[in-house]
This record gives structure tokens, sequence and C-alpha cells, in this order.
């Protein structure tokens, strides 16, 4: 399996367009020794020709761009090399790159239930993805399930790859209607993809609550795992004066502190460990800072654009 980090930050990107905390300023002034992100986007392919895509980032048509193996075929019109999305929630930065996706083209959308009634009930602005002759074809996700994925016709063959999914707690998007949070499961809010071929296992995980423990399983059996590095500290997206939240009250463990990404992090786990999806107001991505250091320290890869790697 290949995969390449397209996009390493949380929503916003690096340096975010109305942001004038330490590192965006650093970033414009050209005095932080930061590399820029565009948003969490990851893309993956089990066989070096179709690739899929975990999550679609707003950012997605310029990070597609980027990519020549994401490319159209010349001598097969009308088809691309991405073949299906997984959508981990249905949250702005998770969801605003299917309309990047929308030039009547079929593909597949992996979603939990509560995931697609939110983008297809919802919203209607999603709809525009239904007017190929051959619309986008949404697939069900279990929110703790097992799914073989066939790019084989032939059948009987094993699946080519399989994508395990875990409930990762949290909570649905603030655009959700009062009506549709009474209806929704919970667990379908945010997943982790567990997705195993030929014996290795990636483990993603873009936002992870903290709410339950599942994950440090996940994590102890995953060659690699793409992890919630979103936040330092509880209070830092307080302290830029937009928000009165928490980084455990938005669905995000933060790094430090005794119950932190960091310390509870089994130890056991002997996987490569990389930290995605992280905020701009995060010390971590100042390359001179003791914050950067540590998770280093603490045996942490740090995301960043254009990182791809093998499986
Ligand atoms: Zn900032």
């Amino acid at each position: 399996m290949k995969i390449k980090i397209l996009g390493s930050a949380a929503g916003g990107g690096f340096p975010q367009w109305n942001c004038t905390c330490r590192n965006c300023s650093g970033l414009r002034a050209g005095t932080l020794h930061a590399k820029p992100r565009t948003q969490t986007q990851i893309a993956f392919s089990p066989d070096n020709r179709v690739w899929f895509l975990i999550g679609a980032s707003p950012d997605l048509r310029t990070q597609i761009l980027s990519a020549p193996e994401l490319a159209p075929k010349p001598d097969t019109p009308g088809h691309t090399p991405i073949g299906g999305v997984f959508l981990p929630s249905a949250d702005v930065d998770a969801v605003m790159g299917l309309l990047h996706l929308r030039e009547f083209q079929t593909y597949f959308v992996f979603a939990t239930p509560a995931v697609q009634c939110l983008l297809k009930t919802e919203n209607r602005i999603f709809r525009v993805l239904e007017r190929g002759d051959s619309p986008v074809q949404w697939q069900v996700l279990s929110n703790s399930g097992r799914l073989g994925c066939h790019l084989s016709e032939s059948p009987g063959e094993l699946p080519t790859f399989v994508c395990n999914t875990i409930s990762m707690g949290g909570s649905f998007p603030e655009y959700a209607s009062e009506e549709f949070l009474r209806a929704a499961a919970p667990e379908d809010a945010t997943l982790g993809f567990l997705f195993e071929q030929d014996g290795k296992k990636l483990f993603v995980a873009t936002s992870l609550s903290g709410d339950n423990s599942e994950w440090q399983k996940v994590a102890v059996s995953a060659d690699v795992t793409l992890i919630d590095g979103t936040f330092w500290s509880d209070d830092e997206l307080m302290r830029t004066g937009r928000t009165d939240k928490t980084a455990r009250e938005i669905g995000h463990l933060p790094l430090s502190g005794a119950d932190g990404l960091l310390a509870q992090f089994p130890a056991t786990a002997k996987g490569r460990k990389i930290l995605i999806h992280i905020n701009n107001t995060n010390p971590i991505l100042d390359e001179d800072s003791r914050e950067h250091r540590s998770v280093l320290e603490a045996g942490f890869e740090i995301a960043y654009d254009g990182l791809n790697f093998a499986l």
C-alpha cells in the first residue's frame, strides 16, 4: 500500500487567513522556522493504480493537482485514478472537498448512515454529486465494522484491502439540526480507520476525542498510525480569543498534560506514529520550539504536506 499525505494541517490550514497567532504571524513574516501546510488530506493506493481519499479537504483541488498519481489518464477518457472517498465525519474540513469532485464523475463515497443523512438530506448542495450519468455511489460504513474492498472483478478472490472502522466518540458538526441530532447515533459522528492489506495495518484517526480508549488497542496493532495532533494544550484555541471552547470540548485530545495523547499513547506500540491534523496555533509547528523537540523525543513524527511512504 502506498500512502500520500497531501495536507497535514487542521481546519484553516497554516497559516490561517484570519489568524494572528504567533505561528501564523511568524510564518507570514518569514521569521518562524516552520512549513506552511494545507488542510488534512490523506490518499492511499492498494495497487499503485486506484487511489482512495480519506476525507475530502477544502484544499482538495490544489492537492490533487499537486499529485501526478491522481491525474486522469489521457488514454482512458472519463476515468480518474480516484476510486473512492472514506469520510471520517461530516465536519466541514472532511467533506467540503467533495464539492471539488462534482464534475459528472462517478466514484464511491463510504460514510456512516448519520453522515450520509447530514450530507444528502440536510444539505442539498451535495446533491451536485448526483448529476453524473452514473452518479456518485454512496456505501454504508458501520461505526464498528469490517468491510472487505475488492478491486478485482473476478468472483471468489480475497478482498484487496479491508477497512475496519472504530467509533472515535466526539460529536456531530455544529451545523447539524436539533431534529437530526435527536435521531442520529452518536457513534456515527467520527470514525477512525484501520486499513489492512497483505498483513500490514494503517491506522488513521484524525479526530481523537479521548472519550473512549478503543483507539489504544488499535494503535498497538498498527504498523503506522496517523493520529490527531491538532492541539498541544487544552486552552490553546481559547487563547486566540476566537472561541471559549477547550480542545477536548471540540473533540480533540491535546498532546500535552498528564492525560494528553503523548502520555496516553501505548508504550507497547511498535509502529511508526505520525501526528497529523495540526492546528496553526500548535507550538510543535515551530521547528525551533521545545514542544517540537519533545514530540520527536517521544518517538512521534510530525506529518507535512508531501510526505509519502509505503506499507
Ligand atoms: Zn494561527
